[in-house]
């Protein structure tokens, strides 16, 4: 395998090898459903699944497990706001993640567990801590279990921290912790917690921790060792740095590589509930096309800040349509010609060099978009000087390169109920105007066809004629 992966535990790029030749197991942090999706969560969801088309693209089978934290302090505390069940508000958040990422063209995951369903491995994990030393039971009887930190000799390895430098983990519930740096495993029910929101164990009634939830469910469904562990950059400490720790402290080997995207800024500035500036799922979609949206959010090298401002949708949204329409120009120019060209199943055969290069290279999706934008340029070029090999070969790459990348606009997913009613209504407009002027041509009335053709032309469409018929598109 030729592809190269940025491994933050080595804090180097590495060859990617499988652990099963053929086959990729990848687990993702998923959200904790306690508030709607915003932009950060839609980035990260995003960049792993263009990690996963790329290789699919290369022949991989991928297994990727995507969790849902549906109980967590914050699901509680809200759903104590709200009146609602927890487990209702938790639902009711998931459902609004997961038409975000549905509308943005994101692969669902092979798997999608819930924490709250994987509680048995949770204790059992525990359990194996335990008996290996590396965790206690609250000695006063609190039914806390916490991970001793100071006995994992190699705790701090991913985040390149020794353990005398470390911020004391802010645990709710400190009750019978013996290092400031130890951290919850299983946490007692609190009196004023609702009883569904706890679970019988030897140690007595609570829930799982957050970090416990991931070790147990990344194993659960892709076996103790497994390819990828991805998660955004907020997420290495403590949630990683203490997955790992425990994970290899009961006798997993975890993850081979650790991946981590960068997060988004706000015109520069941090994203965060106490500045208010954050940009929710649906003020992004309600802004642009799914398609363009898709494109913002992918556009960035996925270890780079990406920065949301005014005017990168549009931004995205002229880029997809030097895309469109090219796509539309040459599958209309090649048209029951002898140049064109079916894509097949193997994408790999029609992609430019360079865009496998880039994407070879710690997914270096900048440059694999610079070898679509220079395809449509090159076919574009073919168009304009009759070449239609040229034409030909620019569509079938152009074509594999955004369906890679999940941008294919000829795609149904994008399509499927695109023609919005005022689409079809401009249609109908632009339609009566292209027969007035056919029919002006038609009796030599050159002097109305023009005038037509500038009165669209004034409003940003442009008429194409073929043989037997006028195309218009936007410009
Ligand atoms: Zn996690």
């Amino acid at each position: 395998m030729t592809l190269s992966l940025y491994d933050s535990r080595t804090q180097s790029v590495r060859a990617f090898e499988p652990l099963v030749s053929g086959q990729v197991g990848i687990y993702l942090c998923g959200p904790t459903v306690q508030g709607l999706p915003h932009v950060g969560h839609l980035r990260s969801a995003l960049v792993y699944d263009q990690l996963r088309r790329w290789l699919s693209a290369k022949g991989m089978q991928v297994t990727l497990v995507r969790n849902v934290t549906d109980i967590d302090d914050k699901v509680l505390e809200n759903a104590k706001i709200t009146g609602e069940q927890w487990w209702a508000l938790a639902y009711r958040y998931e459902l609004e993640f997961n038409k975000a990422y549905g509308a943005l063209g994101i692969t669902p995951p092979t798997y999608e567990p819930r924490a709250t369903a994987a509680i048995p491995e949770m204790l059992d994990l525990i359990a194996r801590l335990i008996a290996a030393g590396y965790a206690y039971a609250a000695e006063d009887g609190s039914a806390n279990v916490y991970f001793a930190a100071n006995k994992w000799a190699k705790y701090g390895e991913l985040t390149n921290q020794r353990i005398e430098d470390m911020e004391s983990t802010e645990d709710a519930d400190p009750r019978g912790k013996r290092h400031p740096q130890d951290f919850a495993l299983w946490k007692a029910h609190k009196s004023g917690e609702p009883e569904s929101a706890s679970w019988n164990s030897v140690y007595g009634v609570g829930r799982p921790g957050w970090h416990i939830e991931c070790s147990a469910m990344a194993t659960k469904y892709l076996g103790s060792k497994f390819d990828i562990h991805g998660g955004g950059l907020d997420l290495r400490f403590p949630h990683h740095e203490n997955e790992l720790a425990q994970s290899l402290a009961a006798g997993d080997e975890f993850a081979n590589y650790w991946l981590h995207n960068g997060l988004v800024n706000v015109a520069g500035q941090k994203m965060s509930k106490s500045l208010g500036n954050s940009i929710f799922a649906a003020d992004l979609l309600d802004s642009a096309r799914p398609l363009a949206v898709r494109y913002y959010l992918g556009s960035a090298h996925y270890r780079s800040v990406l920065d949301y401002h005014e005017g990168v949708l549009d931004e995205a949204e002229s880029a997809m349509a030097r895309i469109e329409t090219f796509i539309d120009r040459a599958s209309r120019r090649l048209a029951g010609t002898r140049f064109l060209k079916q894509l097949g199943e193997d994408l790999l055969a029609v992609l430019p060099a360079a865009f496998i290069k880039a994407m070879d290279e710690d997914l270096a999706i900048p440059s694999a978009l610079a070898a679509v934008h220079e395809s449509v340029r090159s076919g574009n070029a073919g168009i304009d000087n009759e070449d239609l090999e040229v034409v030909a070969d620019s569509l079938v790459a152009v074509l594999a390169m955004t369906q890679i990348l999940g941008i294919d606009p000829t795609s149904s997913y994008w399509s499927a109920g695109k023609s919005s009613e005022q689409d079809v209504a401009m249609d109908a407009l632009i339609q009566a105007l292209i027969a007035e002027r056919n029919a002006a041509r038609a009796s030599k009335d050159f002097a109305r066809s023009d005038a037509i053709r500038d009165q669209l032309k004034a409003a940003g469409i442009t008429l194409e004629d073929a043989a037997d018929s006028t195309h218009w598109s936007v410009n």
